[in-house]
């Protein structure tokens, strides 16, 4: 065998790999896929799990093990005949799983297999791999019969083409914009590398002076630090107002009418009001609750809106806060919507400055890292070792995890900033857990960062965000690597409800907010002593500054998306911007300017995939923050280190190692012996009535 992509008999082959390999693997293993789909949906099959299951989920696995090398190389990896390689393929694997998914032989034959008295024999895994995939094909309109069926498709591509469209338009709005700027004076305040930024945008579009433009970075610098009132509500009003009418941009009428994201809205909408109806759903919010957690669209409202009930006495009092502080100190009054983060960032430097450099100073790498694995040995009753394979990158380490003497997962860890790898932070699967004959194919994963690198010679320092980051990733490691299910489909964090997937990421990043864990693993770099507690105090009263405030916006932001998409009549008399405005009456504090057109910009319920799921950003933090107080009051029991040993295996029982094998809310109740409560979260973001405390004062 010479192509290492083939090889699956262990670890990736990465010291073996090029590019040249990818196309001829995936002639083979598409080829094999076809024939195992066409085998399984066979009218002829036997009603077994053997022939109707087992082959297309074998010859899947291969197909996605070695497009998985492809594309975690072509993110920590790039390079020119790569990226070329790996854009040309992409379409391939994306048809195949298109002909999978609307395979009307296969749902005929996945459901006669749910029919048969055979299905109760299956183990409930099995059971469940099989529900799962019958909801996900009805989900695609499998189900329904012509002419709704060819209506249903055609209602698909229709609602692609205009999320496409929507961040096309949102794309090109912001781009349509640019001020040209002079005088350094206008930018007065302006950090040293917005300042330079701008001038260098400037440079490379042949302008002299700076050029500002509506990319975020921008935006937030002229928001929080521009100290012309007059630049900002300029940039703010562009900002409010991309993709509408109203904006600000000074684009010809007919290149506004072309952007505009009302229409594209309005069609979307009544396309997802009859995509659900089709369905057999009463609106899209119901469509798209069925494979998360959250029950109802009133259920996740009810919660939005006791979540907004309890934060509101804060948000009014940051609100208070910030109009005194503006008022007295900077001469603004009344606030408006474009002094509202600018006096806020006056506020915070006021009250909780500290530097994010010296704090980087305590946190060296290898000392954190020590922390992390020790922590997590002991909730976990787990080891962690050092451990060998091919790696893409002199920089990756790579480790395993055992327990009682046994291999349990092992990943690797990738932590620089490089040129050729994508920016951010993520946990991918290099290889998933699943039964094989006697034995168990053990987890695999990828943990990628993008710190900044070390001066040669020396440890890596990090900033306590970038601390939280690995923290974060580790969890989703550890949710992928420390499953017992015993199949593919549900193992690791493959078929978790998506509002529940990020608990454990969350949950581990409580520790980096525990003063002994944080002092354990912090060493100043010169002189090897722990973060000063003094300083630790500073930077958690820093991260729960405007909480409440912060709370209510996320609230407004999911509220609207669930009352759009769950009660909203498209074809009614109100339009999405009065339900917007009876949002923000409901919840804001602060009331956005009549010509704000925030909706028109908001792309990840119009052009991304989160329609109906923006509440799962909060309701994924209750679940987390509610689990690890679970943790709090283990430690601060009697007989401490024995409680936490407990519930630390009873977190790894109930939680990590179901994976998708029972609903995530059974899980939960499981492990926490009740349902989920904000009161946690509440208490982490600094929102309890303490009135014997001003948190000023820390
Ligand atoms: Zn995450």
């Amino acid at each position: 065998m010479t192509n290492p992509l083939l090889d699956f008999s262990d670890l990736p082959r990465f010291d073996a790999f090029s590019p040249d390999h990818v196309a001829p693997a995936l002639d083979e293993l598409l080829a094999r896929s076809r024939a195992a789909l066409a085998a399984c949906a066979a009218p002829d099959a036997p009603l077994t799990w053997e022939a109707l299951v087992a082959p297309l989920e074998d010859a899947t696995e291969q197909l996605g093990r070695a497009w998985g090398i492809a594309s975690h190389l072509n993110g920590v990896a790039d390079s020119a005949q790569l990226r070329a390689t790996y854009n040309a393929q992409l379409p391939r694997i994306v048809q195949f799983w298109t002909e999978v998914a609307q395979h009307e032989g296969l749902f005929t034959r996945y459901q006669a297999l749910a029919e048969a008295p055979v299905f109760a024999t299956l183990s409930a895994e099995r059971r469940r791999v099989i529900e799962h995939a019958l909801r996900d094909f009805r989900l695609g309109g499998a189900s329904l019969v012509s002419p709704a069926r060819e209506r249903f498709a055609r209602i698909q591509e229709r609602e692609a083409e205009l999320a496409q469209r929507f961040s096309e338009h949102v794309l090109d709005a912001t781009n349509a914009f640019t001020l040209e700027i002079e005088d350094a004076a206008e930018l007065a305040g302006f950090p040293a590398d917005a300042l330079e930024a701008a001038q260098a945008e400037a440079k490379r579009r042949g302008t002299k002076g700076y050029l500002l433009t509506l990319q975020q970075p921008t935006v937030v610098a002229v928001m929080q630090y521009a100290d012309r009132r007059e630049l900002r509500e300029r940039i703010y009003r562009a900002n409010a107002t991309r993709a509408s009418l109203d904006a600000a941009a000074p684009a010809e009428e007919a290149a506004r009418i072309e952007l505009d994201n009302a229409p594209v809205i309005d069609e979307l909408l009544a396309l997802r009001a009859e995509h659900a109806a089709l369905l057999g759903y009463p609106n899209y919010a119901a469509v798209s609750l069925v494979p998360k957690m959250a029950e109802s669209a009133q259920q996740v409202t009810a919660f939005l809106r006791d979540l907004a009930q309890r934060a509101r006495p804060f948000a009014e009092r940051d609100r208070a806060e910030l109009e005194r502080f503006a008022r007295d100190e900077l001469g603004l009054d009344p606030l408006q919507a474009w002094d509202l983060s600018y006096a806020s960032e006056k506020l915070r430097e006021s009250r909780y400055a500290f530097s994010g450099q010296e704090v980087r100073r305590y946190f060296q790498l290898p000392r954190v890292l020590e922390g992390l694995f020790g922590l997590v040995e002991k909730l976990f009753g787990v080891r962690i070792a050092p451990d060998q394979a091919p790696v893409w990158h002199p920089d990756v380490r790579f480790h395993r995890i055992e327990r009682d003497g046994a291999l349990v997962g092992q990943f690797y860890l990738d932590l620089y900033a490089r040129g050729d790898k994508r920016p951010g932070a993520w946990m991918d699967d290099a290889r998933a857990r699943r039964r094989r004959g006697p034995g168990v194919q053990s987890p695999v994963a990828y943990l990628t960062c993008n710190f900044q690198p070390p001066p040669a010679g020396q440890s890596a320092l990090l900033t306590h965000d970038d601390v939280t980051t690995l923290f974060h990733e580790f969890g989703h490691g550890l949710h992928h690597l420390l499953t017992r299910v015993d199949e593919l489909a549900i193992s690791g964090i493959t078929g978790v409800e998506w509002d529940a997937v990020e608990l454990p990421s969350q949950f581990l990043e409580n520790f980096c907010w525990e003063w002994e864990i944080v002092r354990a693993m912090s060493a100043h770099v010169d002189t090897g002593e722990a973060l000063p507690r003094a300083l630790f105090d500073r930077m958690l009263a820093a991260k729960n500054f405007q909480s409440g405030l912060q709370t209510l916006r996320q609230v407004e932001f999911a509220l609207f998306d669930m009352l759009l998409h769950g009660e909203f009549d498209p074809a009614g008399g109100r339009s999405v911007q009065d339900l917007l405005d009876a949002v923000r009456a409901e919840v804001a504090v602060f009331v956005p300017p009549r010509f704000n057109r925030f909706q028109n910009s908001f792309s990840h319920i119009f052009g991304g995939g989160y329609a109906a799921g923006y509440y799962g950003y909060k309701w994924a933090e209750v679940l987390s923050a509610d689990a690890y107080a679970a943790f709090e009051e283990a430690g601060a029991a009697p007989e401490a280190d024995r409680r936490l040993a407990e519930t630390g295996e009873r977190f790894l029982m109930e939680i990590l190692s179901t994976g998708g094998s029972r609903p995530a809310i059974d899980s939960f109740r499981a492990f926490r012996g009740r349902s989920p409560d904000l009161a946690a979260l509440l208490r982490h973001n600094g929102m309890v009535e303490n009135p014997g405390r001003n948190h000023a004062d820390v």
